[in-house]
């Protein structure tokens, strides 16, 4: 298994090689192994961030046992999740899954007060499990992804990148969460393709009609499988 891990301190995507049964990068002991936060993905490369990991580690010693984790990662085109998740971008995980109702708040609440996650879903949203993420930008439609141009790293530019691939723009090459000429002329050519002004970055709108076209969208003979 590939892992694309972003750290945002450093601004570089480091890769790494993994079994589903290791831990993933940046994790203690085995608080997180990859299979956990690979979930119901079929896929074979999968990215998250250094901060979203050892923010995990952080809850995860507070909390002093295992937290259940049972769906964190999906592909794009897997879908799953709504338009512009942080689940796709490798920044989310849901997690206590059947854990006693009593138990789960109390993790909720636990997550919450450590104010080291951007989000965690309250329980009137999602009773059943937990949903903590670690997004970063500021997002572009209010919320969902920030705008990503050329020059910019991280995850976001990682799910761009697997929707164009996706989408037929195969020109990219390749996931590595870099922002160079290959990606930006790609979305240059996704939005004269699309009738959206050729801008060469993800603006609002175009975030709009990307995720639309292709989330859910399954497997695809472009899909990029390394
Ligand atoms: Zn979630």
């Amino acid at each position: 298994m590939r892992i694309l891990v972003y750290d945002r301190g450093a601004n570089v995507v480091r890769v790494f090689n993994r079994r589903l049964t290791d831990a993933m990068p940046y994790i203690k002991n085995r608080y997180l192994t990859v299979d956990e936060f690979r979930g119901s993905s079929n896929t074979d490369i999968l990215w998250t961030s250094r901060e979203f990991m050892e923010n995990f580690n952080k809850l995860r010693e507070k909390w002093g046992s295992p937290i259940p984790v049972r769906y964190a990662f999906k592909r794009i085109w897997e879908g799953g999740h709504s338009g512009q998740s942080q689940h796709y971008a490798g920044l989310a995980i849901d997690m206590a899954q059947g854990m006693p109702k009593s138990k789960r708040d109390k993790l909720r609440n636990l997550a919450s007060r450590m104010g080291i996650f951007s989000y965690v879903e309250p329980a009137s949203l999602t009773p059943t499990w937990v949903h903590i993420d670690n997004r970063f930008g500021k997002a572009a439609c209010g919320a969902g992804y920030p705008v990503v141009r050329n020059g910019s790293r991280g995850n976001y530019v990682m799910v761009l990148q697997d929707a164009l691939l996706n989408l037929g723009y195969t020109s990219v090459r390749n996931i590595d969460g870099i922002m160079g000429r290959r990606t930006t002329n790609a979305l240059g050519n996704y939005q004269d393709n699309n009738n959206l002004p050729r801008t060469e970055e993800t603006n609002c709108p175009t975030w709009q009609s990307i995720t639309s076209r292709v989330v859910g969208k399954g497997v695809s003979p472009t899909t990029y499988l390394p």
